[in-house]
């Protein structure tokens, strides 16, 4: 069999369990984390550089397992991709954010929030109508969520994604293309995507006080998202100098540990409320 990939658990050890095995394991683990209630979203605000607001979030997923602790996405996910077991995944992170958005709305914080769908969800022809499924069980309207595609992801099998992109963009969803920079899409399919936000990869951003060459990129992201008529967000803003920067170049929004580190829903609430960023329903 296969050698296992680093999206494996830690457990690759000298003990007899093959490698097949332990994936076995894993999957079992997986699939009682969320009947166990181990699965837990944390979210990140994102600022509206114009008006110094906060209106969205994004959905970033862990796993606190009984033994281990927390397990970071990058652990497991890739995993739950190549088995198939991403969809159970995928559903239990929307059901799970339309809730929180309900809760934070009875207490006068209806904020936005966008979930991270992956390559496998993008195959799957009946995403949309599940999506517009879960919506109505929840009474939700469509800008209480948004969805974060990565370039990758899309490139997988364009014109398959293309096809379900087109629908959840009718059902009035909102979508960014994440990790922007890194996945060689082609500008002709950038054209054709339905998306409204580019968000630019934070591994151009850690550095472009310091390479010229990143922040060359950045710029010309900046500018050609604003000239397809998209938003434009950077994530991985980790100081004043590089938030200065992308507002001087006309960044759109933000997103990192400058302003925020992801947190539990509660941390979260309590943090906007003595934030120096106010709360500004989406408009
Ligand atoms: P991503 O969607 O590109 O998310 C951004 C990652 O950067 C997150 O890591 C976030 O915590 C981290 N980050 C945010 N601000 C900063 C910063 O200022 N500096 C640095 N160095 N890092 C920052 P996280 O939460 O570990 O997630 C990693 C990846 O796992 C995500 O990358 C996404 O691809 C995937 N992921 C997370 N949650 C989900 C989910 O619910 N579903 C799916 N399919 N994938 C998810
Ligand atoms: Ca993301
Ligand atoms: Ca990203
Ligand atoms: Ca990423």
């Amino acid at each position: 069999t296969a050698k296992r990939n680093n999206s494996g658990s830690a457990r690759y050890d000298t003990s007899l369990e093959s490698a097949s095995q332990q994936n076995l394991s894993l999957m079992a683990e997986l699939k009682q984390a969320i009947e166990h209630n181990e699965l837990q979203l944390y979210y990140q605000p994102k600022v509206d550089l114009h008006s110094n607001t906060i209106s969205e979030v994004e959905a970033l997923i862990r796993w606190i397992h009984p033994k281990r602790g927390v397990i970071p996405p990058d652990q497991f996910i890739p995993f739950a991709e190549s088995t198939g077991f991403i969809a159970a995944i995928t559903e239990w992170v929307i059901a799970r954010a339309l809730e929180q958005r309900a809760v934070w709305q009875t207490q006068g914080f209806p904020l936005s929030i966008s979930v991270n769908i992956s390559a496998r969800d993008l195959l799957n022809a009946k995403l949309p109508g599940n999506f517009a499924q879960l919506m109505e069980t929840h009474n939700a309207s469509t800008d209480w969520l948004s969805l974060e595609i990565t370039e990758s992801a899309i490139m997988t099998d364009p014109e398959a994604a293309m096809q379900v992109l087109n629908q959840l963009r009718e059902n009035g969803l909102a979508m960014s293309i994440d990790d922007f920079g890194t996945g060689y899409s082609s500008l002709a399919y950038l054209k054709k995507l339905p998306v409204t936000e580019l968000k630019i990869d934070k591994s151009f951003i850690t550095e472009m006080e310091n390479n010229p060459d990143d922040a060359i990129i950045v710029r010309s992201t900046i500018d050609l998202g604003h000239n397809m008529g998209l938003r434009v967000i950077a994530e991985g803003v980790e100081n004043q100098a590089t938030w200065d920067a992308l507002v001087a170049m006309g960044c759109d929004s933000i997103q990192g540990y400058f302003v925020s580190r992801p947190l539990a829903a509660e941390k979260l609430m309590t943090w906007l409320q003595h934030s120096q960023w106010k709360f500004k329903e989406k408009p």
